[in-house]
């Protein structure tokens, strides 16, 4: 048996190989390796595999978030809307921009963004939300865009983990998760779903105005050479990494699919084991695990890892410390109780999960994890 990674990137790569090597060459030979060709054939793809107008690579999923915001032109002190359970990326971009992060308690089941909560926290300067695919699976956004629409918001989607799912609304139309909101933010991190070999991001939109506000901010404020109109940032994401997601955004659904797999296996696995509480899958929207992560019910979340550890089998905790917890967070925090995310802290555990699973390795990382139970 191979030694077991979270994440098996190498062997994922081997199976690629013979196509996303000719597809960097391509690149390194042309020397074009700013906005260069296949930077906008990635950009057309994606549009297309997305079903939305517009789609701008970015320098990564931070950069996507913040030009995201940017292109709402806020005013400092205005609120944007976040559950607290997330990755910091999410709230720290709004923090960096003068607004405040007003962190939103999360639901117990689905690990997504209590809109009920939301609904309390709404002042005169609320001026959007940033609901996050918390490991691969959609927050309601259905009932999202409805509060929105209600209390005059817009909605960025933090779709870094969930990229290539399906959202089904209840009038039976499906569209890809991040293309529901007013703008969409993904990342191709490494480890991500659809991750490239370093840094990467996108933004999307169907609206015309955002898309051409975005690409301008991305672009040092330029709608066109040394002409500044608005302070921007420099974002791109570079030719050599969308000529290798070209090639990956074919394998998307596969990858969904193979993940998929991993994850019914686990849920197989641990049916009948009472100390494993795993995360309830929604009926609007199909899951892409990016993570496969569970709730440890009975306190031994940590000795688990560490038994987990001494077994080579590697797990990862996200997130342990709430964001209300963390020190550059706390001037937004003004003691409301977030008793799930602090539950889901202390619980929660992420096993491996990738496209290169083989079930021998899987059947002993499931094997291991319930002896532990059963000591
Ligand atoms: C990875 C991630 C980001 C940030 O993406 P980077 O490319 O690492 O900047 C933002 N939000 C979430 C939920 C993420 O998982």
């Amino acid at each position: 048996m191979k030694d077991i990674q979270m994440v098996d990137l190498k062997t994922q790569y081997e199976r690629l190989k013979r196509r996303i090597d000719p597809a960097m060459a391509d690149v390194i030979s042309s020397c074009a390796f700013i906005k260069g060709p296949a930077l906008k054939e990635f950009e057309s793809n994606l549009s297309a595999y997305l079903g939305i107008k517009h789609v701008i690579g970015v320098a990564n999923g931070t950069d996507a978030l913040q030009i995201a915001l940017m292109a709402l032109n806020l005013n400092p002190g205005d609120e944007v809307i976040v559950p607290s359970f997330t990755y910091v990326a999410t709230a720290e971009v709004i923090g960096l921009l003068g607004l405040k992060p007003v962190m939103v308690d999360v639901d117990i089941n689905t690990y997504n963004i209590d809109i009920e909560e939301a609904a309390t926290r709404i002042t005169s300067k609320t001026k959007a939300i940033v609901p996050v695919h918390l490991y691969g699976q959609s927050a309601p956004m259905e009932e999202i865009l409805f509060f929105a629409a209600k209390n005059n918001l817009y909605v960025i989607e933090d779709n870094a983990q969930a990229i290539g799912g399906n959202y089904k609304m209840t009038d039976g139309t499906v569209a890809k998760t991040g293309t529901l909101g007013d703008i969409g933010c993904t990342s191709f991190f490494p480890s991500k779903n659809l991750g490239c070999f370093g840094d990467g991001g996108a933004i999307f939109t169907h609206n015309d105005e955002l898309a051409a506000q975005i690409r301008m901010i991305a672009n040092h404020g330029q709608p066109q050479k040394y002409v500044h109109k608005v302070l921007g940032v420099n974002s791109r994401l570079d030719t050599l990494q969308a000529a290798v997601l070209n090639v990956k955004l074919e394998e998307l659904d596969d990858f969904a699919f193979r993940r998929q797999a991993v994850a019914d296996r686990y849920d197989d696995g641990f049916k009948t084991n009472k100390h494993i509480i795993c995360q309830r899958k929604v009926e609007y929207s199909d899951h892409v695990y990016h993570q496969y992560t569970v709730r440890i019910t009975n306190g031994q979340r940590d000795q688990l890892q560490e038994y987990l550890k001494s077994k080579n089998v590697p797990s990862m905790i996200y997130y342990p410390i709430p964001l209300y917890e963390q020190e550059a967070f706390a001037k937004y925090y003004n003691g409301e109780p977030h008793e799930v995310t602090k539950q889901l802290s202390r619980e929660v555990i992420s096993f491996p999960i990738h496209t290169e699973m083989e079930s021998e390795t899987q059947d002993y990382i499931i094997n291991t994890i319930n002896l532990f139970f059963d000591k």
